[in-house]
């Protein structure tokens, strides 16, 4: 075995590897760019080295810079972890010649299954049920039409260099044919730097399940079980699971048979997933199943795999590419329960799944394991106060359960998707929950195109409730701060510095102008009224950043975080977002002088709290204008007394209205 191998990645993934290695008595070296020098798998790792500056072209994917930092820390092997370098031949080749191993399957095999024409050629010959369609060298337009005909439509041009969804283009009318051809070369090309496309035909109602297989030096090779990957958006994987629903043994035989097949026709060692499309129209089939493609590396979703069969991927990795035979046989496995992974991102679902950035304001994750399994399971290569740039893949966490049975498991996710708690980036992570909570998916009836027909409830961002709304305002007062002392009778007591007054606070969640009036009757106790409603609870630290809320005759616990101007409210599986608003410097932005204060906006004078003569200090509230159905509070500009009140209530005033000014002040 190994004593030292170096992580040819970052993140959740080079943090994966580093653990299962440290268990195994095996020392790690990381590499890094200038953008992860604190990265968690740096301080994971015993030794780092660095290997360039941010971009992946300058750092992860120079193979010749990582194999010189093996050579020079004395690592034996290199682990690739998945994406960047790991299905690369030449970077292969390059760690061989350098005497070193690389931990996955030998180059040929890789190069096999590189592009997806050879590789179904291949599989053809293997006696793998493959896709019906086209997969000539001959990319004769006209050509490709009429075989597109000949499959019959709708069919799926790919980019044969493909790969992450990209290069993908389905036609169902055959007059767009020519036209979808050519935006499919034109993907493979910019994205791959190759134009050939095959045609296949779109199977309608597809599931995507892959079975999972490893194979060693000495001709074994075993497959273990599959795994379900058809909720996907934009033929990515959102949400895969372990085994598949309604999944008859006999299909599972013949899909294991077929995948094991294909790995010894390419002489496969270590792990890899052979991917099929199957058809969901109805119960799953012997002969309702047809090989996609090969992925030869670790995949992402390892873990659903991982906990229904107790076994660690990592070490079978590294245990066979030491040259040990695999320590399992095909009879000795049985599928333990049910897994579910999640995959939580820093991206916008309302704005078609855009990648987010941020600052990791706060996270925290439910109790569980770490990069081994569990009944719950994280693995995230980021912490609290790290950024999500825009250099990689903005992934925040894989979550991960493991129950008794599908409906148990997909419960615990709901409920441990819930306790993840992200503030500093939108998340997609109350879609993750919409989807957990999916009436068809609960049921098992799933296939590629669940989340593009359901996507409007999915995504349903629903304004925050009348509780979510009173805690944001709580919070942005700093009503909500856990005291430093432990002394709980004294917590959450402002309202002796500030007496019974109340306290008008502006909030915006999304395109809502939320004002909300705060009346505090006594430790702890709040009114919050809104236009809308009004909510009176008791609030009392918890463990941790919680606090337990008494309302009425029910009591929950919530989480208020505040990072500057930022509120976010955890209660319940949600959270919201808010923005504190400080209607003073909108007004000043729209142009009030040190001197008055005039109406950012047209609007109506809803009321007015001051008289000529009174003297006010900064930030008191003036006059309340009401435009576009929205309350805004005015406030004093700076200290002083009031010279001259121009308006009154109930008064229309232009935007740019001068409402009353202030006496000249001293300076
Ligand atoms: P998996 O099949 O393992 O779930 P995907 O098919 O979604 O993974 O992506 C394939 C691999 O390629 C993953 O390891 C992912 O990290 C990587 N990958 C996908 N898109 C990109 C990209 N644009 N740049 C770099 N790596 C990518
Ligand atoms: P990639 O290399 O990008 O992962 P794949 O060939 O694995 O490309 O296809 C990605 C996804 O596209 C699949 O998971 C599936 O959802 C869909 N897909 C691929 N081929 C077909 C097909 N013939 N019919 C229907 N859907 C398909
Ligand atoms: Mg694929």
């Amino acid at each position: 075995m190994f004593t030292k191998i170096l992580i040819a990645n970052r993140g959740e993934i080079a943090a994966r590897v580093i653990t299962t290695a440290r268990r195994m008595g095996i020392a790690t070296v990381a590499v890094y760019s200038d953008a992860d020098a604190g990265a968690l798998h740096v301080e994971m790792a015993d030794e780092a080295v660095r290997i360039g500056p941010a971009p992946v072209a300058e750092s992860y994917l120079l193979g010749d810079r990582i194999i010189d930092a093996a050579l020079s820390t004395g690592a034996q092997a290199i682990h690739p972890g998945y994406g960047f370098l790991s299905e690369n031949p030449d970077f292969v080749e390059a760690v061989e010649a350098a005497g070193l191993t690389f931990i996955g399957p030998p180059a040929s095999a890789i190069r096999a299954m590189g592009l997806k024409d050879a590789a179904k050629d291949l599989m053809i010959e293997a006696g793998v049920p493959v896709v019906p369609g086209y997969q000539g060298a001959d990319q004769d337009p006209d050509l490709m039409a009429a075989e597109a005909d000949k499959i019959g439509y709708p069919v799926l041009i790919k980019a044969r260099a493909g790969g992450g969804g990209k290069g993908m283009r389905l036609v169902e009318d055959p007059a767009d044919f020519a036209e979808a051809l050519k935006a499919a070369q034109r993907e493979g090309q910019s994205s791959f730097g190759d134009p050939a496309c095959l045609i296949e035909k779109y199977i309608t109602t597809p599931r995507h399940i892959e079975i999972q297989i490893m194979g060693d030096g000495h001709g074994n090779v075993v497959h273990l079980f599959e795994r379900d990957c058809s909720l996907q958006r934009r033929h990515q994987k959102v949400i895969e699971e372990a085994p598949a629903p309604d999944m008859p043994e006999a299909v599972r035989a013949a899909m294991g048979r077929a995948a094991v097949e294909a790995a010894r026709a390419i002489s496969y060692t270590g792990a890899g997933t052979v991917e099929f499309i199957v058809d969901g129209s109805g119960p799953l089939r012997e002969d309702g199943f047809w090989f996609m493609e090969m992925n030869t590396r670790l995949q992402v979703e390892h873990p659903v795999s991982e906990a229904i069969t107790g076994l660690d991927f990592v070490e079978l990795q590294l245990r066979v590419a030491a040259g040990e035979r695999l320590p399992i046989a095909q009879d000795d496995l049985r599928i333990d329960g049910w897994a579910f992974e999640a995959r939580l991102y820093a991206e916008d679902v309302a704005k078609g799944f855009l990648p987010a950035t941020g600052t990791l304001d706060h996270l925290s994750f439910p109790d569980g394991t770490r990069f081994a399994r569990g009944p719950v399971r994280i693995d995230s290569g980021v912490r609290e106060g790290d950024e999500i740039s825009p250099w990689y893949d903005p992934m925040i966490a894989k979550v991960v359960v493991h129950g008794p049975t599908r409906e148990v498991a997909l419960n615990m996710l709901a409920q441990a998707l819930g306790a993840c708690h992200v503030a500093g980036s939108v998340t997609n992570l109350a879609f993750l929950g919409a989807l957990a909570r999916h009436d068809g998916f609960g049921k098992g009836k799933v296939d590629t195109g669940l989340i593009a027909r359901d996507i409007a409830a999915l995504s349903d961002t629903s304004a925050p409730n009348d509780l979510a709304v009173a805690l944001a305002a709580l919070g942005a007062l700093g009503l909500l701060d856990v005291p430093d002392s432990t002394d709980l009778f004294t917590a959450f007591t402002g309202f002796r510095l500030w007496g019974a007054a109340q306290h008008l606070v502006h909030l915006d969640a999304g395109d809502t102008r939320i004002e909300a009036r705060v009346t505090l009757h006594g430790a702890g106790r709040f009114t919050v009224e809104t236009s809308e409603d009004a909510v009176t609870l008791t609030a009392h630290p918890a463990e941790g950043a919680f606090v337990r809320i008494q309302r009425e005759d029910r009591r929950v616990t919530a989480k208020v975080l505040r990072t500057g101007p930022r509120i976010t409210v955890f209660s319940g599986s949600r959270s919201h977002g808010f923005t504190t608003v400080d209607p003073l410097a909108e007004a000043e932005d729209a142009g009030a002088g040190g001197d008055g204060l005039t109406a950012p906006m047209p609007g109506r004078v809803l009321g007015v709290s001051v008289a000529a003569g009174d003297t006010v200090t900064k930030g008191t509230a003036l006059i309340v204008l009401e435009a576009m159905k929205m309350e805004h509070t005015l406030r004093a500009p700076r200290d002083g007394q009031v010279a001259e009140l121009l308006v009154g209530e109930g008064d229309q005033v232009a935007d740019g209205t001068l409402l009353l000014t202030l006496e000249p002040g001293d300076d």
